[in-house]
């Protein structure tokens, strides 16, 4: 991706971040979602009374306390800074277009910026060491993408997605997915369904047929702002396939195989890798809402 020079966005916290929501984290998949996660999924899960958003990731934020501790002594390394700098590119890409789509859309929609906190470091987490880095995730409640930068040594070493920038820019641009679904009302929808699923009105099974169509949904916005770069000469060679690489290895079955040896499609989520690359492309070929109804049929 090219972005040396380019516009950078303003709503980037170079901070740790605390999610205040009581509506739940929204996560990219795989994100840290170990044994220990997934336990603690089905435990939450059987109970019924869990809020699916905020354990999907398979990790929870540390008390406040410990964050701020970690970020006094933290050193960025090079890397981490140009992820930096090409992340807020991204970000003000996203900007651009959805600020141009969503008023053109059907909706008619004003875009309202997001925030993006960005954090680095392993991060303990409540479900133990199985996989201690917290995925990236989007807080409806206080309209943020939060991502901690060491996701990318865990999409590209630990996951096997193909190296570079473009990996990331899938990853906030999925994000930043939840938050026009938010904003377009998707968002709380689901979680009317939700609400069922602890009522005892709606299965886990069926709902999560609902979770896989929202997550789709969020890879289909992720390929319109890639088209949106590409129209507009942002992207190199190999930006569409590290975003394809990425799409792949957080899917529901590459995880669960990766992590259980077996695959259970009743408990996926987020979509399989087919899906999750189809759903992205989808959206890269239309460059708009035209496609984006992942919920049909359904
Ligand atoms: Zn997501």
């Amino acid at each position: 991706m090219k972005w040396e020079g380019r516009r950078k966005s303003s709503n980037v916290n170079d901070q740790r971040g605390r999610c205040y929501s009581g509506g739940g984290r929204i996560a990219l998949g795989g994100g840290g979602l170990g044994i220990g996660g997934l336990v603690i999924y089905l435990l939450i899960s059987m109970m019924g009374g869990g809020d699916l958003g905020d354990v999907v990731g398979g990790a929870v934020l540390p008390p406040a306390q410990q964050q701020t501790q970690q970020q006094s002594t933290y050193q960025e390394t090079p890397q981490e800074k140009e992820l930096m700098g090409f992340l807020s590119v991204a970000l003000a890409d996203i900007e651009d277009t959805w600020s141009q789509i969503l008023p053109k859309s059907q909706y008619k929609t004003a875009y309202k910026e997001p925030m993006m906190t960005i954090y680095t470091g392993q991060i303990n987490t409540a479900f133990g060491a199985a996989d201690s880095g917290v995925g990236p995730f989007y807080c409806p409640g206080d309209q943020t993408i939060y991502l901690d930068l060491s996701f990318y040594d865990t999409l590209t070493r630990k996951y096997g997605a193909k190296e570079g920038d473009f990996a990331m820019v899938y990853v906030i641009a999925h994000e930043a997915g939840h938050h026009v679904q938010t904003l377009l009302g998707v968002t709380q929808q689901l979680n009317t369904l939700r609400q069922r699923v602890a009522r005892g009105t709606m299965s886990q099974t069926e709902f999560n047929r609902y979770s896989v169509a929202f997550e789709l949904q969020a890879d289909y916005l992720a390929g319109v702002v890639a088209r949106y770069m590409q129209e507009r000469g942002y992207l190199e060679r190999g930006d569409l396939s590290e975003a394809m690489s990425a799409a792949a290895v957080v899917g529901d079955d590459a995880i669960q195989k990766r992590y259980q040896g077996y695959v259970d499609p009743d408990t996926f989520n987020h979509g399989t890798s087919a899906q999750r690359q189809e759903w992205f492309k989808r959206g890269f070929e239309a460059g708009d809402l035209s496609g984006w109804d992942t919920f049909k049929g359904l």
